[in-house]
């Protein structure tokens, strides 16, 4: 070996955050690669991370390929509230089956078309039927230190068949007794991690457990999939330090490089509404469809590209590539406050948009268009509060997400109106001046209009009864104490769920159904649920399925 391409291999073992176990490919001229594994994982969430340390525990040696540094590694797990589906062990497995059936089927919704084919949809609730009563103990050997603590939440869907008798249960990560963080958890010791934290964490010491047969290579972002003359797919390329390395993946590849919140052409394909400046996010910016476009250049096909876990957001003009970082957003459907479109009416009960079931989906009717006027009304809605809804609680989550880990440097509700962030006016009618003075379509807005929504808002809370939406009367205080605020709201959420096409063990489809051998897909890139928020769960259950799969390829 030449002395240069000796100091390259030790850069790059230099800059991987863990120990090294991946062969150097023989040198040949059929198989020039730099490095050989059974597996290559792609992305270290908790897709990759489930991926392999299932092929490592079916004795694969597995090199998983992660484009952020390990030391500041931000994926959306890491950022994420770390909630795990997991049923009682003990309860009836017949009654989960027809729960999950009922899930991934659609047979149950008003629309059964958005379900998988019967066939896939039985074996993906299968999967889900033996692995998640099991993902608490699976999540415990990996560090037998976490904790992971019971919720009151049950079955999201209560109407569908075995909701009531499979003793559903949804816990948190935690390596603590209490989740009770005022401050950012990114970074805690162990001992004091919680949520999305406390998952990331013991996930990477599960990987590093393993370090004799998986090797992480970090700051190494993929970006070909390299097949044969049979388009199987045998290895991956990818960028480390500006320079190409080849990587041959004996057993195949598996994409788990998260969805495409951060790319404009993605965005532009699949969204409705107004695809970049009428959409934000709050999870991590290094998810921008790598794995979907280097899925398409091997000749897979799309499903449900479009589909998200979102609502409405609260983004301050914080951007990246061009698109705006969105924020946990506390307080929609609060008392004290509305949303409004950019004209300034209602136009939903409020409470839907972070509300149970609809959370997941009502960006949907964020993005409706005016069928009058042909525009896009609801991007951006507004959130108007007044003083008493102000002070009450701070307007983003500061304990994780884009703020919490960093992206949006909010630091409370005054210094965010210092920045400009909120918008302030002494009465209605100033506040609306100020909104339509951001332009775009909020320019339409009429002092007048949004006087007149707020008096029949507030005279509605007197009446005890939202006359035009039906909003719960808890929630039916006026929005009268002055000065009063305003935040824009933008369609968007935690991520994108829809993307390659796959079978419920994950391997990616062609357009005509056919698997491509050598590729498979988990996670965001590849979602399983039609809908719910699941997400994390999801990524378990089919990281676990697919690097067994591979294993057995
Ligand atoms: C704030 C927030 C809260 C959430 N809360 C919950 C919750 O409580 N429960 C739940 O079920 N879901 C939740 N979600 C959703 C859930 O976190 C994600 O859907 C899930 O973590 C996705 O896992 P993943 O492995 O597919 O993607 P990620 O965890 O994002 O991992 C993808 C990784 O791929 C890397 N990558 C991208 N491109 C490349 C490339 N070309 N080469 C190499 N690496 C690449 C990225 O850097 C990233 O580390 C939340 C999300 C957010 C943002």
């Amino acid at each position: 070996m030449s002395s240069t391409r000796r100091r390259f291999l030790q850069t790059l073992a230099a800059g991987s955050a863990l120990a090294a176990g991946a062969s150097q490919a023989a040198k040949s001229t059929r198989t020039p690669f730099d490095f050989s594994a059974d597996i290559v994982v792609v992305g270290l969430g908790a897709a990759g991370a489930a991926t392999a340390i299932t092929a490592a525990d079916n004795k694969a040696q597995v090199i998983v390929l992660e484009r952020q540094p390990m030391a500041t590694l931000r994926s959306n797990t890491r950022l994420s509230g770390g909630y795990i589906h997991c049923p009682d062990k003990r309860g009836s497995k017949k009654a989960l089956l027809s729960y999950f059936t009922a899930l991934f089927s659609g047979a149950y919704d008003s629309l059964p078309s958005v379900g998988e084919e019967e066939a896939v949809s039985k074996k993906m609730a299968q999967h889900w039927t033996d692995i998640t009563p099991h993902l608490v103990d699976w999540l415990k050997s990996l560090d037998p230190d976490l904790k992971m603590l019971k919720t009151g939440g049950g079955a999201q869907y209560v109407n569908f068949p075995g909701a009531k008798e499979c003793s559903y249960a949804v816990y948190r990560s935690s390596y603590q007794d209490v989740i009770n963080n005022k401050t950012t958890t990114y970074n805690l010791p162990k001992s004091k991690a919680t949520e999305g934290e406390a998952l990331h964490q013991a996930l990477i010491h599960g990987i590093q457990v393993r370090k004799d047969r998986i090797t992480v290579m970090d700051k190494t972002r993929a970006v070909e999939l390299i097949t044969d003359e049979n388009k199987r797919v045998v290895g991956i390329a990818a960028k480390n330090g500006g320079k190409t390395i080849r990587i041959a993946a004996k057993k195949g590849v598996a994409l788990c490089c998260g969805g495409y919140e951060y790319s404009a052409p993605m965005r532009k394909a699949f969204f409705g509404g107004l695809p970049v400046a009428g959409w934000a996010f709050y999870g991590t910016i290094f998810n921008e469809g790598d794995g979907i476009r280097m899925g398409l250049d091997a000749g897979a096909s799309l499903t449900k590209a479009g589909s998200c876990a979102a609502r409405m957001i609260w983004a301050p003009p914080v951007e990246f590539n061009g698109m705006r970082i969105g924020v946990t957003t506390n307080g929609i459907g609060s008392p004290h406050s509305i949303v409004v479109n950019s004209l300034g009416e209602r136009f939903a009960n409020e409470s839907l948009i972070t509300g149970g079931i609809t959370n997941n989906c009502f960006y949907e009717k964020a993005c409706e268009q005016s069928l009058k006027t042909l525009t896009f009304d609801n991007l951006p809605s507004w959130l108007v509060m007044d003083e008493t809804m102000f002070n009450s609680r701070q307007l983003a989550n500061v304990t994780r997400s884009t703020v919490g880990y960093g992206f949006v440097d909010f630091k409370n509700n005054a210094d965010a109106l210092k920045k400009g962030w909120i918008l302030k006016g002494s009465t209605i009618e100033e506040l609306a001046s100020k909104i339509a003075a951001t332009g775009g379509s909020s320019a339409r807005m009429k002092p007048e209009t949004l006087k007149r929504t707020i008096d029949a808002f507030n005279a509605d809370c007197r009446a005890g009864r939202d006359t035009l939406f039906g909003r719960s009367k808890s929630t039916l205080q006026p929005v009268e104490k002055a000065p009063f605020f305003a935040i824009p709201l933008f369609a968007g959420g935690s991520n994108t769920k829809g993307g390659l096409a796959t079978t419920a063990d994950r391997e990616v489809l062609d357009w005509s159904g056919k698997a491509i051998p050598g590729l498979y897909a988990v996670g965001e890139i590849a979602c399983g649920l039609n809908r719910g928020g699941a997400m994390l769960t999801d990524a378990l259950v089919f990281g676990i399925v697919c690097g067994k799969k591979m294993t057995q390829a």
